[in-house]
């Protein structure tokens, strides 16, 4: 038998290169056209170069006064567990949202951040059809960018709603009824985040019960709600009161922004409890860990901290909004902590002469949106440093 086995396996050819491309063609078809995330800058290389504190990062939304001292008292009480497996039902966190919110336990899901939700949201209801249909995900053209992600690594097909018009009252905000007529008999899941994320808009409680009552109960919608905290227009309203009416509807939160918490990664969704069941099959068990768990449900008592935050976010973003549009350039209405500005031209120069003074911004030319930049509302000492840098570039 030895004598029959080859060492040769490949024969005269050369043995192929193991490259990315090789590794690919083994991917599913879904990955195969993904690229990776683009982190944008090395933020952690410029903190190093400029030293503690002289960065204005106002690139990803965050809360810039920080999270409950609460959360830091938690995390601080909890070292000692560092060698325990967390607890895989996040029972407490759980728990604590659920009299937050006033539903059960069994309609909560945690994520590791709310982006691994929305990733799972397509990898579960999107995926490949077993009756070969080729399943579609609706989604509209300014929103978050991993819906367009999620549906591409789920194999889905992704039908894009375009926006409002960008002259009208709520600029590329969602046009709802553009989403509603993308949907067809195939689609099996719709995104859309209220408030939105890059733009700022919003819509207000009667088009959304509107909008949820013409979607068919065959097609999941998930509201992404990361800014819920923030939003105080007095027409605004979470979709969580309109879940027990639309079972198919499901809400997902972050302790990412109003919360202070990005550092963490902790998420959730609220959804029927069937569809929280199915979905728990994926979750890996210990997906979120124990110092988040217990960060997370104290800041969750902190009803002030969340309070002080949306206050002082509101008249730093009025303020903010004021000084750019005193400067000529486009403000995007806002029910968020950053507003999305027009430059009138190009960005990508602006943007990088900000970033030569330590002042990070989020380029839109990747959404399609290249005179545009998204500008995080930092403290009224970020917000004042941006300006100078801003006058300086301008
Ligand atoms: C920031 C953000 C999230 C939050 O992501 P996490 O993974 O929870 O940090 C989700 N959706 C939108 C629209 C966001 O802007």
């Amino acid at each position: 038998m030895s004598a029959m086995v080859d060492d040769t396996p490949f024969g005269d050819a050369p043995p192929p290169v193991l490259d990315e491309a090789w590794f690919a063609a083994r991917a599913t078809t879904g990955i195969q056209g993904l690229k990776a995330y683009d982190p944008g800058h090395d933020l952690v290389a410029f903190r190093r170069r400029c030293g503690d504190g002289r960065l204005v990062e106002l690139g990803s939304n965050e809360n810039p006064y920080g999270p409950s001292p609460r959360a830091r008292e938690a995390i601080l009480a909890n070292l000692h567990m560092l060698h325990r497996y967390p607890d895989p039902l996040g029972g407490d966190l759980k728990r604590a949202l659920s009299a937050r919110h006033g539903i059960g336990t069994d309609r909560i899901l945690l994520g590791n951040g709310s982006h691994e939700l929305l990733m799972q949201m397509a990898q579960v209801f999107a995926g490949p059809g077993t009756d070969g249909t080729a399943p579609e995900v609706v989604a509209p053209r300014f929103g978050f960018a991993v819906f367009a992600l999620a549906t591409q690594a789920a194999g889905a097909h992704l039908r894009i709603a375009e926006p409002l018009p960008r002259d009208s009252a709520m600029p590329l905000g969602h046009d709802l009824d553009a989403l509603l007529a993308a949907i067809t008999p195939d689609t099996r899941l719709l995104y859309v985040a209220n408030p939105n994320n890059p733009t700022g808009t919003w819509f207000g409680a009667g088009a959304l019960a509107d909008f949820i009552a013409r979607v068919p109960r065959e097609v999941i919608v998930v509201v992404d709600e990361a800014y819920a905290e923030m939003a105080d227009a007095p027409d605004y309203a979470s979709a969580l009161g309109l879940l027990d009416a639309h079972p198919n509807v499901v809400v997902t939160r972050t302790f990412s922004k109003a919360y202070g918490l990005a550092g963490l990664r902790v998420g959730y969704l609220i959804g029927a409890p069937g569809l929280v069941a199915v979905m728990e099959r994926l979750r890996e068990s210990f997906n979120v860990n124990g110092l988040a768990l217990t960060a997370c449900e104290a800041a969750l008592g902190d009803e002030a901290h969340i309070e002080q935050a949306r206050i002082r976010n509101a008249e730093q973003r009025e303020s903010l909004s004021a000084d750019l549009r005193g400067r000529g350039l486009e403000v995007f209405p806002s029910q968020t902590n950053f507003v999305l500005v027009g430059f009138g031209r190009e960005a990508a120069p602006i943007e990088s002469a900000l970033t030569e003074r330590g002042v990070i911004l989020r380029p839109m030319g990747g959404y399609g949106l290249p005179d545009c930049l998204r500008i995080t509302v930092g403290d009224a000492d970020e917000n004042r440093r941006l300006l100078a840098a801003l006058d300086e570039c301008l």
